[in-house]
Formats: C-alpha cells, sequence, structure tokens
C-alpha cells in the first residue's frame, strides 16, 4: 500500500503533507478503480449487466464524485466537507449492489472504501462510525423496502451481516488511526523539541565562535589523541609566527626554551603534554624567532565528559612578552643599582669599623656609631638579596653538614640578635642529623625563616624549630604563633617582593625577597619548601634537604678528627 501511494504520489510527499484536493481525490480513488474493475469485468463477462439502470446510474454518479473531487476547492471549505463524499459514495454503491443483483455478487462489500475514509478521517469519530453503519444498513435495506416484495425479516436479515462488518472494520480503523495520530503527535512534538535544540545548539554554537574569536588569548581544544578539534583566530596568528603557514604541523613550529634559541623539545611542547593529560599552568615558551620572537604563557585543564572520563584538554596561550620584557628590566635595574650601592657601602662598613674600634669614644658617639652600624648592616643584607635575586639561580656547594650543629648555631645566634624579647625558641631538633648541603646558604635559609617568625609574631608568642630524618630526607620547619596569612597570601608567599598586607601596614621592615631566595637555594640543593598557615594563628615552613649517603657521612667524621 505504502508503495503504491509512494507511486501515485510519485514519490516525493508523504500522504498527510499533500494538499487536501489531492487527498480527497486519492481517498477516493481505490473505489473509483474498483468500479472501473467490475465494469471492465461486467463488459468481459456479464454484457447484461449493462442493461440494468441502477446500476449504470450508480457508476455515473461514482464518476460525478470522482469529479467533484477533482473539482471542488476543498482548500477553502470549511476543513470536514470533503466528508460529503464517502457520505455520498453509499448512494452509488447502493444503486450499483441494487442494479449488479445476482449478477455480480459482493458489490455491496464496496462500502468498505467509504467506511475506511469516514473512520481513518479522524474527525467526528462517533458519527462516523455511526454514519458508516447507517449508510451501510441503507445499502442493504433501502433495495427490500423499496422493491415490491413484501419486506419479511428473512428479507431484512439476509445481508444484515455487512453492515455490521463495517461497523467492525470502521471501528478497528478508528483505533488503529487513533493511535497512529497519537504516535504522529508524540513525533511531531519530539520533533519540535529537536528542532529547537538544534537551534539553540546553533545559536549556542555562534556564541562561543565569536567568544572564543574576540578572546586575547590563544585557544586550542585537542582530544585525548592530541588531534585539535576547535582553535580560534588569536592560536592561528600565533602558529602563524613560529609556523611558516598556518598549517604547520606542531612538530615544525619554531618553539624555543628561555634562551630564545634551544628549540624545545618535541615531549616538552604544550599540545603534546596537554594531549598526555597533563595539567599545567603558566609554562612560558618563546615563539618564533628574534626580531619577531613572542613569549607566550600556557596553561592546559583537562575536557571531561559526563562519567568524568577525560575526553581531551584545551591549551591556552597568553602573549606575556611585555611582561617577561618587563620583568628583565626591572630585574637588571636592580641588578644594577645593587651593584651600585655595594661599594660605597663596603667603604662605609669598612670605615664604621675602624671608628668603633677606637678606644675611650664618648657615650653620646659610641650609641650613635651604634645606630649606624646597625643600619647599614640591615642595609648590607638588603643589597645582598638584591644582587642575589638579580643573580637568579645561587651557586651553591654541598657538602656533608652537621644539620643538627647547624640549626643550633643559627637559633643561638636568632636568640641573640632577638628584636622581640618576649619570643621563646623551643629547639626539637634530633642529633647526629647529617644532610648534603651547602652550610652557609642553608644558614641564610635558617636565618630568614627565623627572622621571619620573630618579625610576624605577637609578645609572648613561641617559635619552635624542629628537625628530623624522614622518609630519607632532612626536614627542618620552624613554626610560630604569629600573624599567619590568608589562603590567598600563602599562594604568593614565595614570589619576589611578595608582602602580606598585614606586614605592610604594620611597617615591618623587609622587602619579601627572603623567602623568594630561601625557596631558590633549597631547590638548588635538590629540596623543597612549602609553608602551611591559619591567619591569626601562625605559620610553619617546612624545608627538606637530601641527607648525606653513609660513605660522605664518613667523610664528615674524618674532616672533625
Ligand atoms: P620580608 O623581608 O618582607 O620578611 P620574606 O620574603 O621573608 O620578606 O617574606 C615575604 C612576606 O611573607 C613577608 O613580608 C610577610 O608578609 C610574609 N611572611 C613571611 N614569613 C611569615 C610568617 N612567619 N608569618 C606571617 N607572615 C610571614
Amino acid at each position: 500500500m505504502d508503495r503504491v501511494l509512494s507511486y501515485l504520489t510519485l514519490n516525493t510527499r508523504q500522504f498527510h503533507e499533500l494538499t487536501l484536493r489531492a487527498r480527497v481525490v486519492l481517498s477516493q480513488l481505490p473505489l473509483s478503480l474498483t468500479v472501473i474493475l467490475i465494469l471492465v469485468g461486467g463488459s468481459l463477462f456479464h454484457p447484461d449487466l449493462f442493461e440494468s439502470r441502477p446500476f449504470l446510474i450508480g457508476v455515473a454518479l461514482q464518476a460525478v464524485l470522482l469529479a467533484l473531487c477533482f473539482l471542488v476547492p476543498w482548500d477553502r471549505l470549511p476543513h470536514a466537507s470533503f466528508l460529503i463524499i464517502p457520505l455520498l459514495d453509499f448512494i452509488p454503491i447502493g444503486l450499483m449492489r441494487y442494479g449488479a443483483g445476482t449478477v455480480i455478487t459482493g458489490v455491496g462489500l464496496l462500502t468498505v472504501f467509504p467506511v475506511i475514509w469516514l473512520a481513518a478521517s479522524g474527525l467526528y469519530p462517533r458519527a462516523a462510525l455511526t454514519a458508516g453503519f447507517l449508510a451501510a444498513l441503507g445499502v442493504v435495506w433501502v433495495p427490500v423496502f423499496v422493491t415490491d416484495t413484501a419486506v419479511t425479516s428473512q428479507s431484512l436479515t439476509q445481508s444484515f451481516l455487512l453492515p455490521f462488518i463495517m461497523l467492525a472494520i470502521g471501528v478497528t480503523i478508528r483505533v488503529m488511526t487513533a493511535s497512529m495520530m497519537a504516535q504522529q503527535d508524540v513525533v511531531e512534538e519530539k520533533d519540535r523539541a529537536l528542532q529547537q535544540l538544534l537551534e539553540e545548539s546553533a545559536r549556542r554554537e555562534r556564541l562561543l565562535d565569536t567568544v572564543v574569536n574576540s578572546v586575547d588569548i590563544g585557544l586550542i581544544a585537542v582530544d585525548e589523541r592530541g588531534r585539535p578539534l576547535l582553535t580560534n583566530r588569536k592560536l592561528e596568528q600565533f602558529r602563524a609566527l613560529a609556523g611558516t603557514a598556518s598549517d604547520t604541523a606542531e612538530e615544525d613550529l619554531r618553539i624555543f626554551q628561555q634562551d630564545g634559541t634551544s628549540p624545545m623539545p618535541e615531549n616538552r611542547r604544550p599540545t603534546r603534554r596537554a594531549a598526555e593529560g597533563q595539567v599545567f599552568s603558566d609554562y612560558l615558551l618563546w615563539w618564533g624567532e628574534l626580531p619577531n620572537q613572542r613569549v607566550l604563557s600556557t596553561s592546559s585543564r583537562l575536557m571531561t565528559n559526563q562519567d568524568g572520563t577525560r575526553e581531551g584538554s584545551v591549551v591556552t596561550f597568553n602573549d606575556v612578552t611585555e611582561l617577561v620584557r618587563a620583568l628583565n628590566a626591572k630585574d637588571e635595574f636592580v641588578a644594577t643599582v645593587s651593584h651600585e650601592l655595594r661599594t660605597p657601602l663596603t667603604a662605609i662598613r669598612g670605615y664604621l669599623e675602624l671608628l668603633t674600634g677606637i678606644p675611650d669614644l664618648e657615650p653620646d658617639v659610641a650609641s650613635g656609631l651604634e645606630v649606624v652600624s646597625r643600619n647599614s648592616e640591615r642595609l648590607h643584607k638588603l643589597v645582598v638579596d638584591l644582587l642575589s635575586t638579580a643573580e637568579g639561580t645561587p651557586e651553591i656547594r654541598p657538602v656533608p653538614t652537621d644539620f643538627s650543629s647547624l640549626v643550633r648555631e643559627r637559633v643561638g645566634a636568632a636568640q641573640e640578635r632577638n628584636g622581640n624579647p618576649l619570643v621563646r625558641f623551643e629547639d626539637l631538633t634530633g642529633r647526629d642529623l647529617v644532610a648534603l648541603c651547602d652550610a652557609p646558604r642553608i644558614g641564610q635559609v635558617l636565618d630568614n625563616l627565623l627572622s621571619n617568625a620573630v618579625k610576624y609574631s605577637p609578645a609572648g608568642g613561641r617559635v619552635t624549630i624542629a628537625a628530623a630524618e624522614i622518609d630519607g630526607a632532612v626536614e627542618c620547619s620552624v613554626t610560630d604563633e604569629g600573624s599567619g596569612m590568608s589562603a590567598e597570601e600563602l599562594r604568593g608567599v614565595f614570589s619576589k617582593f611578595f608582602r602580606t598586607s598585614a606586614a605592610r601596614n604594620a611597617a615591618i621592615p623587609g622587602v619579601g625577597l627572603g623567602l623568594a631566595i630561601s625557596k631558590a637555594i633549597v631547590e638548588r640543593h635538590g629540596g623543597t619548601i612549602s609553608c602551611r598557615s591559619v591567619e591569626g594563628q601562625g605559620s610553619t615552613f617546612t624545608f627538606r634537604l637530601p641527607l648525606a649517603r653513609a660513605e660522605q657521612d664518613q667523610e664528615l667524621q674524618a674532616q672533625e678528627y
């Protein structure tokens, strides 16, 4: 049936998509075709059929109804008007059945076509079924009443089955049509929802596209195998900077390390690292060659699906060339100024030493010189700190060192110069700890941590220093009960020139270099340094250094003998 329908409609459209006129014609066509079949059969085998006037009138009426289906502008009439055709169909069927008599039996079964049409239309279901039943009843009863023969119960019940069969067919068709229509409603509803979703997703895609291409940051999203899923215009500009064309392969891009000339190995390139599932922030790369070289800070974050499985990564590229230049200029400035300051300061300290060595100085002069000397020492420490920051990586010479003694010595010194006499020291350092370190440099770290603990402690506070061998390393911690820091401040505590607002507001002397230098020194030893802090309760700074191995330990003992 489907194929016939699609053939009749030239396979272009679904039945419900056709015009109302086409649908009316197609609905009438099966009946008309069957009538043509009867005519052909009749002309071949029962020519006497054409002598029956009712039969011929029925055929003519049928032809008129088909013509009406074609001619009436159904689309312009009230929607249910077309139902008149199946209702009228019963008249020619009745006439043809009556006319065919016993020559051709079963003509009454043609009522099935208008019954199906009425039931399948879905309009006025109850009225349509009742009308179909009554009309079919009319088809079998009207001839009984209009002919001369006496109306008997036998004559009335002779074809009584037909209307009931038609009713049953009508009900079945109605049920099936109703269910199909309900399904069609569901499908149409889903179709509408899908359409809306598609429009929404297209809108989001346009929005994403606009946002991604208007930001001043290069972006690339890669799948878990590193294949690009999305890139933006800015990234294409960066790629053009480092490649000959915007489609240059990742491995062929001219990307360099910090010196600006050594190529960045393929496995350390950001997209490759991201494809391997690495998460990183502020990873610096030098893109392209001088004089157009740019410094890009890259970061990568994972993309996960609903189950939390990794689907790929997003890498961002931020041009920080100007910032890096400014930082370099700052370092150069700091280095130059501190160099310039060091020479006169050395002279001042030398002469001060000479002056303070003069015996029997006036007490006023002696105390004045004492103040000058203290301040010149502070200035000297500042200059040394500035110089060592400008130098970058500190030079160290690690040797097996009696770490326990080193700590005791530095705690003693801190106690002596303790500017806050109400701070108490507690030394919980274990005995005989031997670390592989540069003693003066680590002494500098200890001095800085201890002096900070004192500086940022309230009166009556306690500073605890503990050191022990933990997990194959020497671990040393300095704990205070001082001002502490917020989580946000804690993140920047090891950065150069970092100072908490509390330290600045309380005008506690310092420039924020000690911890940056301490970190550089500890890391140069292959160790780590970290800080735990609770605002208003205190802080603990912990650093770990490699242990000296047994043979190195013996070396130390030999030195002591
Ligand atoms: P500074 O010379 O300013 O002390 P540091 O690098 O040693 O420089 O410290 C950086 C900043 O970290 C300090 O200015 C202070 O704000 C904060 N800080 C360091 N140690 C402590 C501590 N023990 N308690 C609270 N804040 C601290």
